[in-house]
């Protein structure tokens, strides 16, 4: 989705979004329940936790160095293809609740988008806003908490 910003072979060799450690563990992808089940079907290890009618990943097992790895990571990156969660589909935006208003922010820790004039964020994050913010109103379980080390790129009241 976010291809004109970010390629897919940048992606290929970095892959932080696919890892977590406790201080970023909240930012595992919300799954819909649709996805779950299709998961469920092709790996049957994986195990889940609920978040309100949604689902996160259940992380276990940290390596030596506390890193939680996404279950569904492979040598050859994401199994799940096309159908990844949508927020590792928008990443490495986030929709959040900024007091009681959803914005798209952005995350610090993708340096190759962060580093990108602010201006081409800007752009890109307005172009994908409806369908942010749409996903979100069916699916509000991905707006996250404010975390006040994401800049806000777009606010909704500003958005149009
Ligand atoms: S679902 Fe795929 S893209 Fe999302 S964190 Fe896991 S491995 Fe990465």
């Amino acid at each position: 989705m976010l291809t004109e910003i970010l390629s897919r072979e940048t992606c290929a060799k970095c892959r932080i979004c696919c890892t977590f450690d406790k201080y970023d563990i909240w930012e595992t992808p919300v799954i819909t329940k649709e996805l779950k089940e299709k998961i469920e079907k092709d790996f049957s290890d994986v195990k889940f936790i609920e978040k309100g009618h949604s689902y996160l990943f259940r992380m276990e097992n940290a390596d030596e160095n506390g890193i939680f790895y996404c279950p569904v990571l492979t040598e050859k990156g994401c199994a799940l293809g096309d159908e990844k969660p949508f927020d590792c589909r928008i990443w490495p935006f986030r929709i959040m609740n900024f007091n009681g208003t959803r914005v798209i922010s952005l995350s610090p820790v993708c340096e190759s988008v962060f580093s990108l004039p602010v201006k081409k964020i800007r752009e890109t994050a307005e172009k994908l806003s409806d369908t942010i913010f749409s996903y979100a109103d069916k699916n509000p379980d991905i707006v996250k908490p404010y975390d006040e080390s994401y800049p806000i790129i777009i606010s909704e009241r500003n958005s149009k």
